[in-house]
């Protein structure tokens, strides 16, 4: 059976939260996705969805029954455009670090809170460097991120460790591309 790599374990919280009023959620402009290749090199493909309960975007990343890698892009229009460029960026990493296909460690272990840690990195970094304007972006990220967390149900502890992880990363020095072969070394030598 395939393992899903859901974004910010959103997907978990779905499902315990689809009770939750939300009235006259606001609406935005959906962001252009940006171009990404898995590390074989194979093109992904982004699939927009809504519904659920919970109005918050919401990303994912696999293949299909055909092989095909995709992005979910769940939700998008109740998130900011710069939050939604976040999470395919995100979904992007897993699919470049062959997240997808590895063998996959259980939900929430230290592991998987480690690849989503890593994930989170790569799309603060390539956002940065893709932007004028990084630092204003950094600030619409986290405080989005902050927002549809706190909406979800994620105690301040993990809202600001999360927030604490990106604003460390997007400090580093490199490319993302270079924090990705990063990434791939360490996981060799372990
Ligand atoms: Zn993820």
């Amino acid at each position: 059976m395939k393992y899903i790599v859901a974004s910010l374990s959103l997907i978990l919280a779905v499902n315990s939260t689809d009770t939750l009023a939300q009235e006259d959620a606001k609406q935005y402009e959906l962001a252009t996705p940006p171009a990404c290749f898995n590390n074989l090199g194979e093109a992904v493909e982004y699939r927009e969805r809504t519904g659920g309960g919970l109005k918050v975007a919401a990303g994912m990343a696999n293949r299909d029954s055909e092989g095909k890698p995709f992005i979910i892009r769940m939700n998008y229009v109740f998130s900011p455009k710069e939050f939604q460029r976040f999470i395919d960026r995100h979904e992007c990493a897993h699919h470049q670090l062959d997240d997808i296909d590895r063998p996959h460690p259980p939900r929430n272990s230290p592991e998987h809170l480690m690849n989503e840690s890593i994930a989170d990195c790569i799309a603060i970094i390539r956002l940065r460097d893709e932007e004028t304007d990084g630092e204003e972006k950094f600030n619409a990220v986290s405080s989005a991120m902050r927002v549809d967390m706190a909406k979800i149900g994620f105690p301040e502890i993990s809202i600001s460790s999360r927030i604490s992880n990106i604003e460390n990363c997007f400090l580093r020095n490199g490319s993302y591309r270079d924090f990705i072969e990063t990434v791939k070394q360490r996981r060799k030598e372990q």
